[in-house]
């Protein structure tokens, strides 16, 4: 039997592991927090487990759910294991599964103090979860979906939203989500927040046309960056927008034996997506283990602007555009046209997905890739 070892024991390192061990290979997840779950344990609110379980559910019970899936299978799940470094781990094979996070404040190069009050959407709601009620005003930087969830957490914390804020000229979530969660509060679109004012407690921001909105709390939501730096370290190459690996269609890397899933390559999709991620790479990583099988070379998808980044998830390509853009979406490999969209408008932040089942593709395309998406107008 042959060892394959999963690092990050979120939504896709537990489905990979649970097909695995289905199909009679000794798995083992190393997980840095104590418990394993993924960002899903975090999340108390319905909206998990859709397209992998099947059924609607919060963040905790997904997660738990997989995990005992795990433990059933008799995955050797290890916990407060923080892997860094690849090349110390003795196994036939590794999935790399360390997902993805909202990037934060200190990473936005925002000028001004740093006082308390200030978040991702994660860390809000993992703080309105032990804390309950916060009061307050606060400033949400970003609209798209997870912004509006921001919006809803601090309703329930008895915190009143002030102001969304957007460098887009318009919001990037469903109207109905916007009009249910926060049509009342204004949104700010062609605007960045470039100061936070307050030296221990949040004052203000200062907004990038100089407007000031007095608030208690700031809120930075989306804007997704992949936790790369085991990827980086082992010098897997990267898609420079996205800093995600590049990986093939079977979510193989440039190097033999070490595949990626999950958030980490498609910053960021939903935890069933990432789910389904986890059971597409086991046949492939069974077929590296039984017959060493691994492309000569795998090649990125090739995007045109406005195509910010395209990337592989369990369904098919997942790609994002930077800017709004109206035409068609296409995708071509070697020159000819394998996929395209009906006209229609596309929005940076949202996920937009080709399904392999609707590729004119007849045979595994992927072996020679010469992929390219890009915007017919
Ligand atoms: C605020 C918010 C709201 C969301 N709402 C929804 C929703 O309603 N529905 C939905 O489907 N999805 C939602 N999501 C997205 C969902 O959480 C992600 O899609 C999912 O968690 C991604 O799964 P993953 O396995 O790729 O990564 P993660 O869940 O991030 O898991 C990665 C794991 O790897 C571990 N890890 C990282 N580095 C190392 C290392 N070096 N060594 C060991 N372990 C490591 C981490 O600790 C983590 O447990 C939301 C996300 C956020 C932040």
């Amino acid at each position: 039997m042959s060892d394959v070892t999963i690092i990050g024991g979120g939504p896709a390192g537990l489905s990979a592991a649970i097909e695995l061990r289905r199909r009679g290979v000794r798995v083992t997840v190393l997980e840095r927090e104590l418990q394993a779950g993924g960002i899903p344990r975090q999340l108390p609110h319905p909206g998990f487990g859709m397209r992998d379980r099947h059924r609607l559910t919060t963040g905790p019970r997904y997660a738990a759910g997989l995990v005992r899936a795990a433990e059933r299978a008799g995955v050797d799940l290890r916990t407060g294991e923080t892997v860094t470094s690849i090349d110390a781990l003795h196994a036939d094979a590794i999935v790399l599964a360390t997902g993805a996070r909202e990037r934060p404040r200190s990473a936005r190069l925002v000028a001004g103090d740093r006082p308390a009050g200030v978040f991702t959407t994660g860390a809000l709601q993992r703080f309105v979860a032990q804390h309950g009620r916060i009061g307050g005003r606060a400033v949400v930087v970003g609209a798209e979906h997870v912004s509006y969830s921001a919006v809803l957490t601090l309703r329930h914390a008895g915190c009143h939203t002030v102001a969304i804020t957007t460098t887009f000229d318009r919001h990037q979530t469903y109207p109905a989500l916007a009009w249910a969660t926060a049509r009342r509060v204004p949104l700010h679109t062609n605007a960045n927040v470039v100061e936070i004012i307050g030296r221990t407690r949040v004052e203000a921001v200062v907004l990038s046309d100089g407007s000031r909105i007095e608030c208690d709390l700031v809120v930075f939501t989306g804007d997704w960056v992949p936790d790369h730096e085991l990827a980086r370290r082992a010098d897997l190459p990267m898609l420079a927008v996205a800093k995600a690996p590049v990986v093939s269609d079977d979510f193989q890397t440039e190097r033999p034996g070490v595949f990626a899933i999950g958030n980490l390559v498609h910053p960021a999709e939903t935890a069933d997506v990432c789910g389904l991620d986890g059971r597409h790479v086991a046949p492939a990583v069974l077929d590296w283990l039984t017959l060493g099988r691994w492309p000569i070379t795998v090649t990125p998808i090739e995007v045109r602007a406005p195509v910010a980044w395209a990337s592989y998830d369990g369904r098919g390509i997942t790609l994002r555009v930077a800017d709004i853009v109206h035409g068609r979406i296409r995708l071509t490999h070697s020159g000819e046209v394998q996929w395209i969209s009906d006209q229609g408008t596309w929005l940076p932040n949202r996920s937009i997905t080709i399904r392999r089942d609707a590729m004119k593709f007849t045979s595994r395309p992927f072996d020679d890739q010469r992929l390219l998406v890009d915007v017919l107008r």
